[in-house]
């Protein structure tokens, strides 16, 4: 998973950190194993689903192509195969990255060799361990590439669809706890499309982002430097609109509050006791009327797709 999340997106697709040319080498090398095609075709989409998010050009936006194309359909279609070298120039002018980016399948194919070789190995030298070449390629390399696919699949679907908006972007990105326990952190999807180039995704200590921890870490090796991080504005911006929801959140509550004194005081159920109680203390026809009406009116301000229920309300 941190081979995606950590370095075909975070590093390739937005360089939110630097690192020296061999680095860079390694890193595609070590984001080749998850499966996903070259860094450079993996940056391209990415970039472009980022310009043209929840738009028609969007290649995975469950918005415009449902649910199943941006998940896994997309991936599989012919017309997302090609990388426009064009729009990643940055990356396309060092060769090594080409070479791997063309020959995508050598990768995946060295590590499952790889990987059955190691687990053949055991099998004679430490057969204590009860392993084998198949068990090693079946759950190292088939099952956990699967897995990995879906997990990350999730943000091209999912985040698009569930969680919350901290910002108002201009396509549907949403942050969720959930998505981001999988994700390792992408699933702070919305604070990542509001402000892309920052290498955390989870903008709080509250929103566990386990990339970020994990390039933390690396970044005291030396192997990698100059993460990148969230400007003031940003934060600002977030308290703004953080300030904004809990404002209308309160007077929606004190206005009901109002409301439901009033229910107390004069139940809309019961307009003919109402009535003759006003007739006999002699305050007049004002209140017989006024009561129901403020009440009603509140209502509509409170509830305003309910008329329905607020015409039924003032029912006897
Ligand atoms: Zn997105
Ligand atoms: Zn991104």
């Amino acid at each position: 998973m941190f081979a995606v999340t950590g370095v075909y997106h975070r590093y390739f697709s937005h360089k939110s950190y630097s690192t020296s040319r061999f680095g860079q080498f390694l890193l595609a090398l070590f984001g080749a194993t998850c499966v996903q095609r070259g860094a450079l075709w993996w940056a391209y989409h990415h970039r472009h689903h980022h310009q043209h998010s929840d738009e028609p050009a969007d290649a995975h936006s469950p918005h415009i192509h449902g649910f199943w194309w941006s998940h896994i359909g997309w991936i599989t279609s012919r017309r997302n195969f090609p990388t426009d070298y064009s729009k990643v120039r940055d990356l396309a002018k060092y060769p090594e990255l080409v070479f791997l980016n063309r020959f995508d399948v050598l990768v995946p194919v060295v590590f499952a060799a790889a990987l059955f070789g190691t687990g053949h190995y055991l099998s004679y030298s430490a057969p204590a361990l009860h392993t084998s070449g198949s068990q090693l390629l079946v759950w190292g390399f088939f099952v956990s590439t699967t897995l990995l696919f879906h997990g990350t699949s999730c943000i091209n679907s999912l985040a698009h669809l569930i969680g919350r908006r901290r910002f108002d972007t201009d396509d549907d990105s949403r942050n969720s706890f959930i998505l981001s326990l999988i994700t390792l952190g992408e699933g702070w999807h919305n604070n990542h499309h509001r402000y892309m180039s920052a290498t955390r995704q989870g903008f709080y200590w509250w929103e566990i982002d386990l990339t970020y921890y994990l390039l933390k870490v690396l970044s005291w090796t030396g192997f990698i430097w100059d993460l990148k991080g969230v400007p003031t504005s940003i934060y600002r911006e977030a308290e703004q609109r953080h300030h904004r929801d809990a404002a209308a959140r309160s007077s929606t509550s004190s206005v009901q509050g109002e409301i439901n004194a009033l229910n107390h005081a004069a139940p809309t159920k019961a307009p003919s006791a109402t009535s003759s109680v006003n007739s006999a203390d002699g305050t007049g026809p004002k209140k017989q009327v006024a009561g129901p009406t403020i009440l009603n009116n509140l209502r509509e301000l409170v509830a305003p797709r309910a008329p329905a229920a607020t015409t039924e309300g003032s029912k006897p």
